[in-house]
């Protein structure tokens, strides 16, 4: 998964037992399954499944831990009319009264079947109940929100036959192979749940497929689906950036795990930025204009290389924790700092490789990325390992606070201690291995359709020896434990670069601020607050725990009026914190806090403060190495 600067939602997370009774009784018989999307628009998908079973209790789940996202938040809340039937006739279920995942029943003598129907009622916004995955003209279908399977049964192990209807002239794409389509519907082959729930749909009005990888085996394909015909259409750069990734790919694994590849592209305002990997695709969704504006082309460049990268590290290879043999048995997520991290660090370094941000782009957002790490108070009580565990809790946690909680952090943090990784192999093998050939061994190999190889952190441990001698364990145990003050930027510096600040806005966080409607004055005043006019006006979003501004007295969800008695926009607040360099007079911000009016006085002096990279004189641009292209540039 790949989170962009998300809107503040706060999920309610049920803490259940595992009950495990009843066990289920269906035969190998694959489970037909129907999908209806034709109401999508409205945001309801409908869905009807016929199970084989015996007479006897029986009891079917709804998936609740769900792959990529670490967490137990399948949105059962939202699934609704659910009946069963069976000769012909509706059989009563019971939810279990600790498991709000399982409903059990009794198939009645003589039946062989079960039918079991629900409806998924989308939300529109993210929030407790989920994510929005559809739009008026474009639709995700997630199959896990619309499936039920018998409890106690593995993924692996129950196969799915799918059928799936769509809204009239509207096209779509799915790694699933197809095997018949006609105005009935779309049928698919019969694969396991696994496979079910790996393969999403992306379907829609205005649908575009780009070939990434022309005349060769595997086939690599761009599906854009976006709420108008101009913005589906991907612009021949971006296509090249593509294409240049997958050779990258190639060049750095030697070996891929799947039959074909799928990069599925929702661009649409009204999902939530996100990235989910799959083995043979990944469900991608940004903001409408995301091919044909600079600042969200920007801003967005390491989503598909990072969600393409998981499919080496997290899909075939994943940490045994995250290897579980259903939807129901809860994720263990202490080493997210590799699924997650090392798939970071590979994301930006391929977005480079793949020429998508030019060295200037990369080293501003290495820039802005480690500097914000460096700063995070909340290193102080929380270690980079507990960002890891408590992910489950931290993917919901609301933007307000995050500096003092920490958000997910193995994702940014965990780039340093791969950068670090990558260039202590550099330097201790003279320039002859890099972190490139640890890829290449314990993700690459032969060749394969896709399976499933589990690793544990003395597997990585092992392998990293194999490249270049080191005490690893020890390595990974003092940055994933470290407190600071500030992170670990030995890897920064050994790439042959600096992190300095200067009142020249970095342009990464340019492109953020563009693309979130969001003031950024974090390594100034500290707060970060919306847009007049924009979603949430005026509202302060955060504010960076023991800042000038904390210190003043600002708190996220207070509403920003005036700056120095002027009504505030961007500009407003810009000018007076360069005018207070030249006073002593502190920078006075009127707000509005509920109902009432105060004045909080921020004490700063220093002007615009923002980080950029400088070279190391008499140092090697070790970083300048690793993010070069690695394959032969294609056209
Ligand atoms: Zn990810």
């Amino acid at each position: 998964m790949r989170m962009f600067w998300r809107k503040a939602s706060a999920v309610a997370m049920i803490a259940l037992a595992c009950v495990t009774c009843a066990v289920a009784q269906s035969s190998g018989k694959p489970v037909k399954l129907e999908v209806d999307l034709r109401e999508a628009p409205r945001r309801i998908y409908h869905a009807k499944m016929e199970f084989a079973v015996k007479p006897g209790p029986f009891a079917l789940v709804y998936p609740k831990w769900i792959p990529g996202e670490h967490a137990p938040n399948g949105p059962i809340v939202d699934v609704t009319g659910v009946k069963f039937l069976a000769n012909g006739r509706e059989v009563q279920w019971r939810r279990n009264t600790v498991d709000m995942y399982a409903f059990e029943c009794t198939v009645p003598a003589g039946a062989e079947t079960l039918e079991a129907t629900l409806d998924y009622l989308l939300p529109a916004e993210a929030g407790a109940a989920g994510v929005p995955s559809s739009s008026a003209q474009l639709a995700v279908l997630p199959w896990n929100l619309v499936v039920l399977y018998p409890r106690d049964s593995k993924s692996d192990d129950v196969k799915f036959s799918a059928k799936l209807r769509v809204p009239a002239g509207w096209k779509f794409a799915t790694a699933l192979p197809v095997t018949k389509q006609s105005s009935e519907g779309i049928e698919f082959e019969t694969v396991s749940l696994t496979t079910l729930v790996d393969s999403p749909v992306l379907t829609g009005a205005h649908m575009n497929t780009y070939d990434l990888s022309p005349g060769k085996n595997p086939a690599h394909r761009l599906n854009t689906a976006a709420d108008s015909a101009a913005m589906a259409e991907a612009p021949p750069e971006q296509i090249t950036i593509l294409r240049q990734l997958v050779a990258e790919t190639g060049a750095l694994f030697g070996a891929r795990h799947y039959r074909h590849y799928d990069f599925l592209l929702a661009l649409t305002d009204h999902l939530q930025t996100n990235g989910l990997e799959h083995h043979e695709s990944s469900d991608n969704r940004v903001p409408e204009r995301t091919m044909h504006d600079a600042d969200l082309t920007e801003a967005a460049m390491d989503l598909l290389p990072h969600e393409f990268f998981h499919s080496w590290n997290g899909k075939f290879r994943r940490p045994e924790g995250l290897a579980t043999p259903n939807y129901q048995e809860p994720m263990r997520d202490e080493l997210l700092w590799i699924y997650e991290g090392l798939t970071q660090y590979y994301g930006v370094i391929l977005a480079g490789r793949s020429g998508g941000w030019k060295p200037e782009e990369l080293h501003e957002y290495i820039a802005v990325t480690f500097a914000r790490v460096d700063a995070r108070p909340g290193r102080t009580w929380r270690d980079l390992e507990d960002t890891a565990i408590s992910s489950q809790l931290l993917y919901s946690a609301r933007e307000a606070g995050s500096s003092w909680r920490r958000p997910v952090d193995y994702y940014e943090e965990s780039e340093l201690i791969w950068l670090d990784a990558d260039t202590l192999i550099r330097e201790k093998t003279g320039g002859k291995r890099s972190l490139d050939d640890f890829c290449r061994a314990f993700y690459g190999g032969e060749g394969s359709e896709p399976r499933l190889v589990p690793y544990t952190l003395d597997d990585v441990v092992t392998a990293l020896n194999a490249i270049a001698t080191n005490d690893w364990k020890k390595f990974f145990e003092v940055r994933i434990h470290s407190h600071g003050p500030g992170a670990q930027l030995a890897g920064l510096e050994r790439s042959g670069w600096k992190i300095v600040f200067n009142a020249t806005m970095n342009e990464h966080e340019k492109s953020e601020e563009s693309a979130g409607h969001l003031v950024d004055t974090e390594f100034s005043l500290g707060f970060s607050a919306h847009y007049p006019g924009s979603e949430n006006s005026d509202e302060v979003a955060d504010v960076v725990f023991g800042s000038p501004a904390a210190k003043g007295g600002l708190a996220p969800g207070m509403k920003l009026v005036a700056v120095n008695g002027r009504k505030w926009n961007p500009d407003i607040l810009r000018e007076a914190i360069l005018a207070a360099k030249s006073s002593k007079e502190p920078i006075e911000l009127l707000v509005e806090n509920e109902d009432f009016y105060q004045t909080v006085k921020v004490d700063w002096h220093e002007g615009e403060r923002y980080p950029h990279l400088e070279r190391i004189v008499g140092k090697a641009d070790l970083l300048g190495e690793i993010a070069k292209a690695k394959a032969p540039a294609v056209r």
